[in-house]
């Protein structure tokens, strides 16, 4: 079989650009699992569901077609055929990603998705570099390059305010606040650690350091 790396932490600890970076390293697929939350988020707002209704969420869940591209240097992601990939960015989603993402129906439905894309590349690729919250825990426990990334509130702000290119650092570290104790408390599959994850602190590590660590620990 191929090789599965598997990578989590919060948003703005450095998980996206070295699971990317990684993958092109070392010809492997990419998914970005956020990306479907995000997308499935997108299809409720956009078709009026409320998504603060769990089982409003739950009943619906099924009816977007979640269609991810894994190519590493142009990943993409459809919703029933349409180009979500700029969309699932703004604040409307990412401010109800979370309330989405905490219904069991969703997690149950994209978990399983997951595993197809991933036993897929395994099957036609070399492998593939898997990102998100709970990879090393639930979709990819058995993965053999688990990793959680983690950066100080204050960096993983700057970055993420930077990636959305607002000057507004404060509203960005208490909106990232937000949603990390969101996605670190709920029921299930909350973003955790594994005792057999390595852990990498990247706060004053750069890109290029953090890509480095990441495939030496992949070559060996
Ligand atoms: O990684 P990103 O910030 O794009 O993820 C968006 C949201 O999707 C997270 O805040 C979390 O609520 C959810 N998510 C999740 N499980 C994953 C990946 C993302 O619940 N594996």
């Amino acid at each position: 079989g191929g090789l599965v790396i598997a990578i989590d932490g919060p948003s703005g600890s450095g998980k996206s650009s070295t699971a990317k970076s990684v993958a092109r390293a070392r010809g492997l697929k990419y998914l970005d699992t956020g990306a479907m939350y995000r997308a499935m988020t997108w299809w409720m707002l956009e078709n009026g569901v409320d998504v603060a209704d769990a089982e409003a969420v739950a009943a619906a869940a099924g009816r977007p077609a979640i269609t991810m591209g894994t190519d590493p240097d142009a990943p993409t992601v459809h919703v029933d055929g349409v180009d979500v990939g700029k969309v699932i960015r703004g604040d409307e989603v990412t401010s109800n990603v979370s309330a989405v993402s905490a219904v069991p129906r969703v997690r149950e439905l994209l978990v399983a998705r997951q595993r197809e894309i991933i036993a897929e590349a395994c099957a036609s690729a070399p492998g593939i570099v898997v990102e998100g919250r709970d990879i090393t825990t639930v979709v990819a426990p058995d993965a053999p390059v688990k990793l959680f990334l983690t950066a100080s509130e204050e960096a993983r702000a700057q970055r993420r305010s930077k990636e959305v290119r607002s000057g507004d650092v404060a509203a960005t570290q208490a909106a990232l606040a937000r949603r990390d104790r969101l996605d670190s408390t709920r029921a299930v599959s909350p973003l955790t650690q594994t005792p057999d994850a390595t852990k990498l602190d990247t706060t004053s590590l750069s890109l290029d350091e953090v890509i480095a660590l990441v495939v030496k620990l992949a070559d060996e």
